[in-house]
């Protein structure tokens, strides 16, 4: 977490799932507001960034949000990139059933490396749902319930639910933060309570 003047915590996301599905448009989508209907492999980029401002405390947060960047296709995904992230979108493609049916590897590969960092799971391509549809929404619910993790439908195309999706996030990781730190302070105040104890019993 880093402090600085334009915002008030910096906040590391990633978004996994099949090649194809949208990702990299949909963080396009968040971030310069465009989509672009070419597949954009070619276009590169580590992570874009956005600061907006958090619903519940009001505070302003910077968005990094990686980019798999082509390493999703063998599912060679650096593993690294999990310990650098405070949260993870979880993606598939309603309209592509081997995207859904290949959600559990992705959960697999999230479990063995950031068991409990907070998780949303999304259902891309909304904008073709009429007539292109092969996912249901209670099939996406199901899943997200097994693993007890927010479940939402969207669209980098149309724009439906994106910044709705990152808000979440957002939320979901400051609370996160907020609730460690905590901890760490009532841990703190333990182990002097328990030094105090020690040293003048
Ligand atoms: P990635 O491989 O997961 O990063 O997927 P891309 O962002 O490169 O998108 C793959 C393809 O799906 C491209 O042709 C996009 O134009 C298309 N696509 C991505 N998101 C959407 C969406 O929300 N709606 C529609 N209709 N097409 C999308
Ligand atoms: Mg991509």
């Amino acid at each position: 977490m880093q402090i600085n003047s334009d915002f008030e915590f910096h906040i590391k996301l990633v978004i996994i799932g099949d090649s194809g599905v949208g990702k990299t448009n949909f963080i396009f989508r968040f971030t310069d507001g465009h989509f672009s209907p070419l597949h954009v492999t070619t276009v590169g980029f580590d992570y874009k960034s956005k600061i907006i401002k958090l619903n519940s405390s009001k505070k302003r947060v910077k968005l990094q949000i990686w980019d798999t960047a082509g390493q999703e296709r063998y599912m060679a995904i650096n593993k690294n990139i999990f310990q650098k992230v405070q949260g993870i979108i979880i993606m598939y493609d309603l309209t592509k059933r081997s995207t859904f049916e290949n959600l559990d590897r992705w959960f697999n590969l999230v479990t063995q490396n950031a068991s409990n960092k907070p998780k949303i799971l999304v259902a891309n391509k909304l904008d073709l749902a009429e007539g292109k549809r092969i996912v249901t929404e209670e099939e996406g619910q199901k899943v997200a319930k097994e693993y007890d993790i927010p479940f939402y439908e969207g669209s980098g195309s149309s724009g439906d639910n994106v910044d709705e999706i990152f808000n979440k996030m957002a939320e979901m990781v400051y609370k996160n933060l907020i609730d460690e730190k905590d901890n760490i302070q009532t841990n703190t105040k333990l182990n002097t309570k328990q030094e105090k104890k020690k040293c003048c019993k």
